[in-house]
């Protein structure tokens, strides 16, 4: 069956929305972020994805779109079986079931999601399918996997031996509880900015390891685990995703940007929001990057470890994070 294609007004709204109760400081660049013109080609990604980071750069070197870049470098990594937290080869639910959460954000503030999406590796590509193909954001579960089969994706068994293997020793146990290091978070969140200077986003992910069923986290939902004002820059979130819902904590970084902040100081305060409300944040982990317009780019989280990706100027490298609970160090 053909769909029709619905196609949007992406008129720019130029209205700046503050966020209640923040006090915006403007901030110096820190050491931890990266400045420069804004250049373009310029790729950052949670965590230490490498290749998938590299493949976006290089996209964007040579001319791609921001949206096509973040949609290639991301969809290596849900392709890659080495890697058991985004796409192919990811850890299941408690019931042994993979189910992938996926979002996409272009520069003209269009947006596309899928959630408990199971079969389908390119769930990246599969929310930018729904931002470009239906009317609509967000598609879940049967409905997004039925949609990807139209959008002619192919069906794949998502669970590779080695992540049954793992499951079936977990099984033993079934202790789920969330852990701090990188063992069960490790989403990739993508932000690009073309040769023209646009900004794109995406975010992918098997979500937490052994979650219940039905269980969705920041990740596919806009604003919380990715957001893009192409106007101000953008955001993405990885760590427990229960705790960067509660924040919308992509939106709030892009907010203090579009308030003045630098992306470095952004993510920090968008870190110290969790760290002010929880009771203890001593056995979660949270963690955002971000990129302004001007190509400065930031990160920050609870805990030490998180580090992110980053290439300008043809050179892709990892950049270690800082972090609030500097106790942990050795
Ligand atoms: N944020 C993801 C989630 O909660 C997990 C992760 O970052 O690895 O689903």
């Amino acid at each position: 069956m053909k769909r029709r294609k619905f196609l949007r007004s992406t008129g720019q709204l130029g209205i700046g929305l503050a966020v209640v109760g923040c006090a915006p400081e403007i901030s110096e660049q820190t050491d931890q972020t990266a400045t420069s013109k804004p250049s373009g080609s310029i790729a950052i990604c949670t965590w230490g994805f490498k290749d998938g980071n590299r493949i976006a750069g290089e996209a964007l070197d040579a001319g791609e779109s921001a949206l096509d870049a973040a949609i290639k470098g991301v969809s290596h990594e849900e392709e890659n079986i080495a890697n058991n937290s985004v796409g192919k080869g990811g850890r299941p639910d408690r019931e042994g079931n993979v189910t992938l959460d996926a979002c996409v954000m272009d520069s003209n503030g269009n947006a596309g999601s899928v959630v408990y999406v199971q079969n389908i590796t390119n769930v990246a590509a599969l929310a930018r399918k729904v931002m470009e193909e239906t009317p609509h954001v967000i598609l879940a579960g049967d409905g997004a996997e039925q949609f990807a089969y139209e959008q002619e994706f192919q069906k794949e068994e998502l669970l590779t031996p080695e992540s049954k293997e793992d499951y079936e020793e977990w099984l033993k146990e079934s202790e789920y509880k969330p852990i701090i290091n990188i063992e069960n978070h490790d989403t990739i969140g993508m932000l690009t900015m073309d040769k023209n200077g646009d900004i794109a986003g995406a975010c992918t992910t098997s979500g937490l390891a052994y979650k219940m069923k039905g269980r969705v986290g920041d990740s596919p939902i806009i604003g919380s685990g990715l957001y893009i004002d192409n106007e101000v820059g953008g955001a993405a979130g990885t760590g427990l995703g229960e705790e960067i819902l509660k924040q919308v904590g992509s939106f709030l970084i892009v907010e203090l940007m579009r308030n003045g902040m630098s992306p470095q100081k952004a993510c920090e305060e968008a870190v110290m929001r969790t760290v002010r409300k929880a009771e203890s944040v001593k056995d979660f982990q949270v963690c955002y990057i971000a990129m302004n317009k001007a190509g400065e780019t930031g990160s920050y989280s609870i805990h030490q470890h998180f580090s992110r990706m980053e290439y300008r100027g043809g050179v892709n490298q990892r950049i270690e994070s800082d972090y609030h609970i500097k106790a942990e160090e050795s």
